[in-house]
């Protein structure tokens, strides 16, 4: 395994053996969506873990990048933001993360896609919360959108909800009751959403000057035969790259990952995917790129 480092790198990543995390980290929240700290908080988390570069990349919204850069520059924080978002995508009726990085967030068109998106987001929340409400919980909508605040909204502020009031003992059985999909089978309160396709996501990035990668290629509960049409479509769509690496993934995973990266000459992307502080991940942490990974950033210079 090679430490994160390569000439193309735009950003100066000092090599160190010792080191127990990794030094850059492409996928993270902010309460801006359904993370729990905000974008200050994130930061200074951030540099405690003596990341260098930071990608937070919340769901529809580029609300905490300024947030985080304005901090960054009042503080005078040693570290480098890279603009980040994580837009949900429909394809063959399940739902695909993409990531766009270092992209021009005054973009008009990026803009209103995210409008767009937002409006979907909100929409959905509504038909969730009647369909809670038929459920017995008349008032999961309200809750939802006092946490979300002016944040995006997300069917894991509806499941923290779920979870505090006592409706359910964990986070993920409000999923797998109430608001999930799994396969063809849709829970109480699970509303078929109407994001845009993963072909508009990617164009939408590249117009912006971003590169386009798909998060958590794992995490879609797809068998090998579908995984591997979508990262197929993925490719016809003109994305740049595959997550392969996150904290849960087993070497296993990631090798499997860095063989369709090239299998389909697709570069790739790391990232925690950080939500909240818990026992099993953290920012940067254990996030190497595999030897024979063509780094995203390597598109950035
Ligand atoms: P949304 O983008 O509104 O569909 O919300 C999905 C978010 O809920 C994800 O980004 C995760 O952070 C969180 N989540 C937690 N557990 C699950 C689960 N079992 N299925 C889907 N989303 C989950
Ligand atoms: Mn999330
Ligand atoms: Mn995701
Ligand atoms: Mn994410």
């Amino acid at each position: 395994m090679a430490l994160l480092s390569t000439t193309d790198f735009p950003f100066v990543i000092e090599k160190r053996d010792d080191f127990s995390h990794g030094r850059i980290d492409l996928h993270s929240h902010t309460h801006c969506s359904d993370g729990s700290l905000s974008p200050q908080t994130l930061i200074d988390r951030a540099v405690n873990y003596q990341i260098d570069v930071l990608a937070i990349t919340d769901h529809d919204t580029l609300a905490g990048i300024d947030i985080a850069q304005r901090y960054i520059n009042e503080q005078k924080v040693p570290i480098t933001l890279i603009s980040g978002v994580e837009i949900s995508t429909a394809w063959q009726g399940f739902e695909i993360h993409i990531v766009g990085h270092n992209f021009d967030q005054n973009n008009d068109q990026l803009l209103q896609l995210i409008t767009e998106q937002q409006q979907a987001r909100e929409q959905r929340a509504i038909t969730i919360g009647e369909k809670l409400a038929q459920c017995g919980f008349p008032d999961a909508y309200d809750d939802a959108k006092k946490s979300a605040g002016k944040g995006s909204i997300t069917r894991a502020h509806f499941a923290k909800v779920l979870f505090q009031q006592g409706h359910v003992s964990t986070m993920q059985k409000a999923f797998d009751q109430y608001l999930g999909k799994k396969g063809r089978n849709t829970q109480k309160a699970y509303v078929k959403p109407t994001w845009c396709s993963i072909e508009q996501a990617v164009d939408v990035i590249h117009v912006a000057g971003g590169s386009a990668v798909m998060a958590h290629p794992i995490r879609y509960d797809l068998s090998a035969k579908w995984l591997r049409r979508l990262i197929v479509h993925f490719k016809e769509c003109a994305g740049d790259g595959l997550e392969i690496v996150l904290p849960q993934m087993n070497p296993q995973q990631r090798q499997i990952m860095l063989n369709y990266c090239l299998e389909y000459d697709l570069h790739a992307s790391t990232g925690s995917d950080f939500h909240h502080p818990n026992k099993w991940s953290d920012l940067g942490k254990n996030l190497i790129l595999p030897d024979g990974a063509k780094p995203v950033w390597t598109l950035w210079s």
